[in-house]
C-alpha cells in the first residue's frame, strides 16, 4: 500500500508534464477538431502508461469518446471523466498554462484535466507494481459533460449498468479534497411567450404584451423555490419586445432549475412545463427539461465513501469528509444504476473562473487515492 503511494510521489514531476501536455491543446465542447486533437493526445498518454485495450467511438458532432480496459473479471470498475471544458478557444493566451509555487494554473486544469491525469497514473501504479484485482477496470473519457452529455449519455449508461462501482475524476469539493457523495439534479428550461403586437399610443387595448405576461410568470416561477427542500427556480436570461412604443408581441426567457429531492422533481417539473398564459390571446411554449436527476447519498455510496474515508486516513494521513454539490455531473447520471462515488479529481480552486488552478502536491495524494480505492473496491 504504501508501496503505491510512494510511487505516485516519484511520479509527480510526470504528472505535471502530462497535464501541461493535455492543457496546452484547448478542448472547448463545441471544437470537435479540436476536442479530437487533445483526445488523441491523450490516448498517446493511455498508450503510453496503460497496458490495455483502447476503443474510440467516432462522434459526429461532438469530440470522438473513448474507453480503455484494463485487467479481467466478471465485475467492473468503471472511472468517468470528461476531456472538454468550458473555455472557448483561444483562451489560452490569456489564460495560459503556468506553475507558480506549488499550483498550475490552466484552462480546465481544475474542471478535470488534472483528474485524467490522476486517474492514468492510478491506474499506472497499479498495474506496475503488479497490484492483484478481481475486477477489470475501465476509464472512459466522455466530451460534452460541459453541454449536459446529451450525445455521450447512452455510452455512460451502458457502462455505469455494466459497473459494480463508478468512480468520478470531477474536481473536489473544496481545498480539504471534499468528496461529493450527492448532488442536486439540474434542469434547463426555455420559454416562449407570443402575445399580440400594437401601437403603445394609438391603439395599446388591441395589444397582449408578451413582456407583460413573462414578468407574471416569472413571479411565478421564482416562487417555486423552496430552500429547505432544496429546490430552485432562476430565470437568468431574459429577452423580448421590438421598440418601446410597441406592445410586445414576443418575449422569451432561459430558466435553471436545481432540485435536490426526487419527490421535487414530480411537484416542479409539471409545473414548469405546464405553463398556462394568464388570459386569451397569449401563447407559452415550454422547452428543455432535466439534463441530470439528483444524485443521493445511499447507504451503498456511504459505503464507499467510509473506505475512502478509512484509506485516506491509514495510508494518507487525511481526514476526509463529504458533502452536497449543488452542480450536476455525469456521477448524477451513473448514480442511477451504480453507487458512485464523485469528486475524487484534483484539489485546487475556480471551476470556470479565471483562477482555475490545481495544488501540484495534492496530484500524487489524490491518485493514490483512487488507486487504493480501485485496489480495494476491486478485490
Ligand atoms: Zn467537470
Amino acid at each position: 500500500m504504501i508501496e503505491i503511494v510512494d510511487y505516485l510521489h516519484e511520479k509527480r514531476e510526470e504528472m505535471v508534464q502530462v497535464l501541461k501536455g493535455i492543457t496546452k491543446m484547448e478542448s472547448p465542447s463545441y471544437e470537435k477538431h479540436l476536442v479530437d486533437k487533445c483526445g488523441e493526445k491523450l490516448i498517446l498518454f493511455f498508450k503510453q502508461y496503460l497496458d490495455g485495450h483502447i476503443e474510440v467511438f467516432e462522434e459526429s458532432v461532438f469530440g470522438n469518446q473513448f474507453r480503455i480496459e484494463l485487467g479481467e473479471g466478471e465485475e467492473q470498475i468503471l472511472i468517468l471523466g470528461h476531456l472538454d471544458t468550458v473555455w472557448p478557444k483561444g483562451t489560452l493566451k490569456q489564460m495560459p498554462f503556468g506553475i507558480v509555487g506549488d499550483k498550475v494554473f490552466g484552462p480546465g486544469v481544475f474542471d478535470m484535466k488534472g483528474g485524467l491525469v490522476q486517474g492514468i497514473f492510478a491506474l499506472h501504479a497499479l498495474q506496475t507494481l503488479q497490484v492483484p484485482m478481481k475486477k477489470k477496470v475501465v476509464f472512459l473519457v466522455t466530451t460534452d459533460e460541459e453541454i449536459g452529455s446529451s450525445h455521450s449519455r447512452k455510452l455512460i449508461e451502458k457502462e455505469a449498468k455494466a459497473s459494480s462501482y463508478v468512480l468520478v475524476l470531477e474536481p473536489a469539493a473544496t481545498i480539504k479534497g471534499n468528496l461529493k457523495t450527492a448532488r442536486k439534479g439540474v434542469g434547463a428550461f426555455q420559454l416562449k411567450i407570443t402575445g399580440q403586437a400594437a401601437h403603445a399610443g394609438i391603439e395599446p387595448e388591441k395589444g397582449i404584451s408578451a413582456i407583460q405576461e413573462l414578468a407574471k410568470q416569472i413571479l411565478y416561477l421564482h416562487d417555486l423555490t423552496d430552500f429547505q427542500k432544496g429546490t430552485t427556480v432562476n430565470v437568468g436570461i431574459i429577452h423580448g419586445g421590438m421598440a418601446t412604443n410597441v406592445i410586445a408581441a414576443n418575449a422569451e426567457a432561459e430558466l435553471d432549475v436545481r432540485i435536490r429531492q426526487p419527490e421535487e422533481l414530480k411537484r416542479v417539473i409539471p409545473l414548469i412545463e405546464g405553463l398556462k398564459p394568464s388570459q386569451e390571446g397569449l401563447s407559452i411554449e415550454v422547452s428543455g427539461g432535466v439534463t441530470r436527476p439528483p444524485m443521493e447519498k445511499t447507504s451503498e455510496i456511504e459505503a464507499i465513501f467510509f473506505k475512502a474515508k478509512e484509506i485516506a486516513k491509514t495510508y494518507l494521513g487525511l481526514e476526509l469528509e463529504d458533502q452536497l454539490s449543488g452542480g450536476g455531473s455525469d456521477g448524477s447520471i451513473t448514480a442511477q444504476y451504480a453507487p458512485t462515488l464523485d469528486g475524487l479529481g484534483a484539489v485546487g480552486d475556480g471551476a470556470h473562473a479565471e483562477h482555475e488552478h490545481i495544488i501540484i502536491s495534492q496530484m500524487p495524494v489524490r491518485s493514490a487515492l483512487l488507486a487504493l480505492l480501485v485496489k480495494e473496491l476491486g478485490n
